[in-house]
């Protein structure tokens, strides 16, 4: 088949089957009359972008405000759905424990958006996480925020199953597929992919690290980063197993790291937040962390859970992309026809669902009740023609921190 012959003609196209691509293609199958075609370079589940690497937080209560807070609640309610409808666990539900010497500006910030929106919780001393997560090394004057409505999120198997679930509500994929180009015609949009050519009247781009490949228009306003993660072997692994140890977050020593409790039966995920580089191509770039990153690693997670042995076990590196205020877009150009979603900024796999069902809306009718001003293309060219320095940020300014 050439590269020039026209192999599909569909309502809307989506290039990307990943975390947004995938919920996307959900949703327009089970909420839509339309034919809706989805677009992959690799296959159904892959270790080459930004959901793999086995799980992923999931915060209700988010410390970057009351927005994050409303679109986290709308998509645990779609998870759910998602997991009644597959008959498959994707949501561990540990909560997620936010430890950190007490008066912490991310401890204050999860306290805020718990009191405003009213969701269940616990705070803890430091006797009491002593006492209850003997896992974690705990100093005088820390203290603990349970956001008993977080968890953990099995992101391949996730992207897997909204992927079948779409399937299996008339949406086609086409795996191993990349999209070279896209150009909008007069009636629609026209993709050029490597096994040939595809008519849309709409396309929603979801690719993640490559958006500016596809979408270069955006070149100032995303850029591709390669995020890091790292798993331990502790003493003793039932410690880590989900019923006794929750998701979390910890900040000691003026270090952040996050993580997940053991999936796999030996290891678990201890993941510091160190070395996120910007990177010109996802593909390849950069692939593993050197030793000097696994003995960095190594050393802040030693010094938060004593309990682990000294060596990263497991180690990945993930693309993803990312906006200047780390605050994601979800627009649709002028013409109607390009629907974006791009710059997560490792903050937006929780949000999925619900960011999939806003992109699959603005590709139905241009318009989606939950999106919100700060995610529109206005906002980011006005953000990305602001020079840092001269910004005001106002103090409820929902700048993202990473998961
Ligand atoms: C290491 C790491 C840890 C994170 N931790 C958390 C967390 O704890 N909690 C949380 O909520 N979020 C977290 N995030 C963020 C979250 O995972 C991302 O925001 C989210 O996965 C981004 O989704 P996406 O759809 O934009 O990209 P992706 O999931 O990468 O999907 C893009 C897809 O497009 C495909 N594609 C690209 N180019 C083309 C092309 N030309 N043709 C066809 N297909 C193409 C890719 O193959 C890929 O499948 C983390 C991110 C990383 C990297």
């Amino acid at each position: 088949m050439s590269a020039g012959e026209v192999i599909r003609i569909v309502d809307v196209a989506v290039v990307g089957a990943g975390s947004m691509g995938s919920m996307a293609l959900w949703h327009l199958a089970k909420s839509t009359g339309l034919s809706v075609l989805g677009i992959e370079q690799y296959g159904p589940a892959h270790g080459h972008s930004a959901f793999a690497g086995e799980s992923r937080l999931f915060r209700a209560a988010n410390k970057e405000g009351a927005l994050y807070t409303t679109a986290a609640l709308e998509a645990r309610a779609l998870w759910t759905e998602l997991e009644r409808e597959s008959g498959r666990q994707l949501l561990l539900k540990t909560g997620v424990l936010a430890v950190a010497p007490e008066g912490h500006p991310f401890l204050e910030s999860t306290r805020r958006s718990i009191s405003d929106g009213d969701l269940p919780h616990r705070f803890l001393d430091a006797a009491e996480l002593r006492r209850e997560y003997p896992q974690f090394a705990i100093e005088d004057g820390d203290a603990g925020v349970m956001d008993v409505l977080g968890g953990g999120l099995r992101s391949e198997l996730a992207v897997a199953t909204a992927q079948r679930a779409a399937i299996r509500r008339g949406a086609e994929i086409l795996y191993n597929t990349p999209v070279l180009d896209i150009e909008e015609s007069g009636d629609g949009v026209a993709i050029r992919t490597s096994a040939g050519m595809i008519h849309a009247q709409r396309v929603i781009v979801t690719t993640g690290a490559w958006t500016t490949r596809i979408v270069p228009e955006l070149r100032d306003l995303v850029s591709a980063i390669a995020i890091p993660l790292t798993w331990f072997m502790p003493e003793d692994i039932t410690q880590f197993a989900p019923d006794r140890f929750p998701c979390w977050m910890r900040d000691m020593d003026g270090e952040h790291a996050f993580g997940v409790p053991s999936l796999d039966g030996y290891s678990v995920k201890i993941a510091p937040t160190t070395d996120i580089e910007v990177i010109d191509d996802p593909a390849t770039d950069p692939r593993e962390l050197s030793r000097e990153q696994l003995r960095e690693c190594t050393a802040i997670a030693t010094r938060m859970f004593p309990g682990i042995l000294p060596e990263v076990v497991r180690s990945s590196i993930h693309p993803e992309s990312t906006t200047v205020d780390h605050v994601p877009i979800l627009d649709v150009s002028e013409s109607g026809r390009i629907v974006i979603g791009a710059g997560f900024s490792g903050n937006g796999f929780k949000f999925s669902p619900a960011y999939g069902r806003v992109l699959a809306e603005l590709a139905e009718s241009g318009s989606s009740p939950l999106q919100h001003p700060l995610f529109t293309l206005d906002h980011h060219r006005r953000r990305a023609r602001a020079r840092a320095d001269d910004l005001v940020l106002a103090d409820d300014y929902p700048v993202l921190q990473g998961h």
